[in-house]
């Protein structure tokens, strides 16, 4: 295993890949930094971030680096980081991703103990930090999912765990955290760098405008929603100005991020129980993921089978775990977006924004961006019904996000469910 099959199928002296069995680093200085960035967002955070594989690796480090062995730091595994990332220090401005401030608490080089793809790849990666603040042997060590059901963080929790060797210092002597604040760079503190406007990190993960769409008014999250109902029509609207989608055969789901959790709701707006909630924990997730600090989705939960159609029969067994079908959540529309109340906005500009937002997801999960097609219903009921898809969704291309949406849904004129 390993890279010995790399090496089986290449000769070295006549290719010039690297050989599988070279030598892991270190190379030239800059090869495999390492970075902490100690980040003021919604929560106060430490991004723990090792150059890997063309990226920065990363890491979100709750409560920070110890440098005591017995203490086990929560890393919950976040998406890869550009190269260019290591420097910044200064503010992400609200309503952008990750949106605070940002200190860069450490940086230098680090060498892995062995192979750190391997170790990467199977959760258990090993290695010496070469920082200012930080020093010695570190480990990363994935949490394993014990129920068979996966667990509930999407397989993301990892530990950060110092090693034993001379630059261990007990809790109880002092933290390493709290003994030195600053910023490595520049010396300053979170404060000082949060008056600082002149350094200021755009995201450009997703192109999401959400002020400059039409309709969007500032407002703060609705404790409420009314997800509008589809009505059933036999014939699709005549006329241009709608968007066709494909009837989702499952159970609307409405998702809320509040900015701390998120809250799963029915179709007529009720809250989940914790009962029904913890099995579709995934979406929650998934939900969670989306680059955005708070939200509203509407969506359709669904049991897809292995050719691709959506099994409502099999729907709550898959919920369950119990089937071999897998859930995926179809969203549709996005009410609500980053303190914007976005249900005045055409339905076509919601539905590019969240088109952007799940785009820009790191770890999509079962999330999924329902698309739409514009243009002739009937010609569109052709194609769908030639697919074998029971029923389809018009919506008119303008229409706004709540009681009077005038949403049609029409079946496809195929008698059973394949
Ligand atoms: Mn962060």
């Amino acid at each position: 295993m390993g890279l010995a099959e790399y090496n089986r199928k290449r000769n070295f002296a006549v290719t010039s890949e690297p050989s599988g069995e070279a030598p892991v680093a270190p190379r030239a200085e800059g090869g495999r930094q390492f970075v902490i960035q100690k980040h003021a967002a919604t929560r106060l955070h430490y991004d723990f971030r090792l150059e890997l594989e063309g990226v920065l690796k990363s890491w979100s480090v709750p409560k920070g680096p110890s440098l005591d062995t017995k203490v086990k730091r929560l890393a919950m595994h976040v998406e890869d980081h550009p190269l260019a990332y290591a420097t910044f220090e200064g503010i992400i401005p609200k309503g952008e991703y990750g949106g605070g401030t940002v200190l860069l608490w450490d940086h230098g080089t680090w060498e892995p103990i062995e192979d750190p793809h391997q170790g990467y790849a199977a959760g258990n990666l090993k290695f010496i930090l070469k920082g200012t603040k930080l020093h010695g042997g570190f480990a990363l060590v994935k949490i394993r999912d014990r129920s068979a059901r996966g667990g509930h963080d999407g397989g993301r929790s990892w530990l950060l765990i110092k090693e034993r060797d001379g630059y261990v210092v007990p809790e109880a002597t002092s933290e390493i955290t709290k003994a030195r604040p600053e910023s490595v760079t520049t010396g300053r503190t979170l404060d000082e760098i949060a008056v600082d406007r002149s350094r200021v990190w755009h995201s450009n993960r997703a192109q999401i405008e959400v002020g400059a769409a039409p309709g969007a008014e500032a407002a703060p999250l609705p404790g409420k929603i009314r997800p509008p109902r589809f009505a059933p029509r036999k014939a699709p609207p005549p006329g241009p100005g709608w968007l066709h989608e494909l009837a989702i055969a499952g159970e609307r789901l409405v998702a809320r991020n509040d900015g701390q959790s998120v809250q799963l709701l029915d179709g007529g707006g009720r809250p989940l129980s914790t009962a029904a909630e913890r099995p579709r924990r995934s979406v929650a997730d998934a939900v969670r993921m989306l680059p955005a600090q708070t939200l509203v989705v509407d969506g359709v939960l669904a049991a897809m089978t292995m050719d691709g159609h959506s099994d409502a029969a099999a729907l709550s067994r898959t919920i369950e775990g119990q089937s071999g079908a897998t859930l995926a959540y179809f969203v549709f529309d996005l009410p609500y977006l980053d303190g914007r109340d976005l249900t005045r906005v055409p339905l076509e500009r919601r539905k590019a924004l969240l088109a952007a937002l799940v785009r820009g997801s790191s770890a999509p999960g079962p999330l999924h961006y329902l698309d739409h097609v514009a243009g002739s219903g009937a010609a569109f009921r052709r194609e769908a019904k030639r697919l074998g898809i029971v029923a389809m969704v018009s919506r008119r291309a303008d229409s706004l996000y709540g009681g009077r949406a005038g949403w049609l849904e029409i079946p496809c004129g195929i008698s059973a469910p394949r």
